[in-house]
């Protein structure tokens, strides 16, 4: 079998941890209650269910609680149900970044058939949001303002207790994508909703969490046998459960020294890749994402002739559907610009060596490419 590749696409997956393999075995090998059984098989299955719920809390504000999903985007769209109760009271504007990820500019779309009018909210050429102008947008009609912890694309960390201040003041809820950041930058106690991915921290695929704060409502968006709160219904997986629930507890864990490795790639690579311009904000930004540009690279030839590397082009949602990232064109940049930028995603399972090798790899093809 060939040998993989370098894997720098933290962004857009993670390695799953051993730790977290470990521990989902026997919920897939020895236990199969359902934890929504009285019997004791089924009491054993929901007591780890509601372990791993504690885990996942573990990096989250008080005063919530937390509903497992299928995945980020199922809790991003449970997240926009709560717009609708505000209909009612005369609230019918959506505001969400213009770097929002799909999961949650589509979602928000889909509400102009509700009738709701949706802002894609500018964002400063360093991909931060200004706090004056989204100020100026934020009104008294505002039902929801949603921003991201950490771009996916390009790093960049929002001001989000501010923001979640913005919005509180003209009486809007605030859902904030922390996907990215989640366990890595600290998620501000005022949020009112957040959305999370196993599967970015290096646990399983296939789950995701939602978290509400205590008395916002939002409605089901599967309706059967009334679990997680009559929220989100359907059989929950102990193993995929108990495996987030692990994952969720190494990030925390291993945080200061996730972050002091990350640290150590992400200077070994500002290095290598010293003749490239980084695009977006280099002081509010998750340092395990190197979204990079060079002028004259054709980044579709460069993915075709560097196969020993896993990167991508934009977002790993963006580069293969051939549509230009919106969010490298949000800061601006040019339709050339945007063509020739790439994304290197470090993370924990990443050594110095594949920093080195990765950039040889990239900047000989792209030495071969402008010659
Ligand atoms: N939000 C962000 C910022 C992401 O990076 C992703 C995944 O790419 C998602 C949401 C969607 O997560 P999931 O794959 O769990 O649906």
């Amino acid at each position: 079998m060939a040998k993989d590749p370098i894997y720098l696409d933290n962004q857009a997956t993670t390695p799953l941890a051993a730790e977290v393999f470990d521990t989902m075995v026997p919920w897939l090998r020895d236990h199969f209650g359902n934890p929504h059984s009285a019997h004791i098989l089924g009491r054993k299955a929901a007591a780890v269910v509601e372990v791993a719920r504690e885990q996942v809390a573990g990096p989250l504000p008080k005063g919530g609680s937390v509903l497992f999903t299928g995945s980020a985007t199922e809790a991003i769209n449970l997240g926009f149900g709560a717009v609708r109760a505000l209909k009612t009271e005369g609230k019918n504007k959506i505001i969400v970044l213009d770097s929002e990820h799909a999961a949650v500019r589509d979602t928000a779309l889909s509400y102009e058939k509700h009738g709701f009018m949706v802002e894609k909210h500018p964002i400063s050429s360093d991909g931060v949001v200004s706090l004056e102008q989204l100020a100026e947008s934020i009104d008294d009609k505002t039902a929801l303002v949603a921003a991201m912890l950490v771009n996916n694309e390009i790093g960049v960390i929002q001001p989000i207790e501010e923001i979640v201040d913005l919005a509180h003041k003209k009486g809007a809820l605030m859902l904030c994508d922390v996907v990215q950041g989640y366990g890595r930058v600290d998620i501000p106690n005022n949020v009112d909703m957040a959305a999370i991915s196993a599967h970015k921290i290096y646990g399983p695929k296939g789950i995701g969490a939602f978290w509400l704060r205590d008395g916002i409502g939002v409605p089901p968006m599967i309706h059967g046998g009334g679990q997680e709160q009559g929220i989100r219904s359907g059989t929950l997986s102990p193993a995929l459960c108990a495996g987030f629930g692990r994952a969720a507890e190494l990030c925390l864990k291993n945080r200061d020294t996730d972050a002091a490795h990350i640290q150590i790639l992400a200077n070994k690579a500002q290095s290598c890749f010293a003749d490239w311009t980084i695009n977006g904000a280099m002081d509010q930004r998750y340092m395990g994402n190197l979204n990079i540009r060079r002028d004259g690279v054709d980044v579709a030839r460069l993915m075709s002739d560097v196969r020993g590397v896993a990167f991508s082009a934009g977002s790993a949602c963006a580069s293969g559907s051939g549509r230009p990232s919106h969010v490298l064109a949000a800061l601006g940049l040019e339709p050339a610009e945007i063509k020739s930028s790439i994304r290197l995603g470090f993370g924990r399972y990443n050594s110095l060596e594949d920093i080195e090798m990765a950039s040889k790899y990239i900047n000989e093809a792209v030495e071969a490419q402008l010659a």
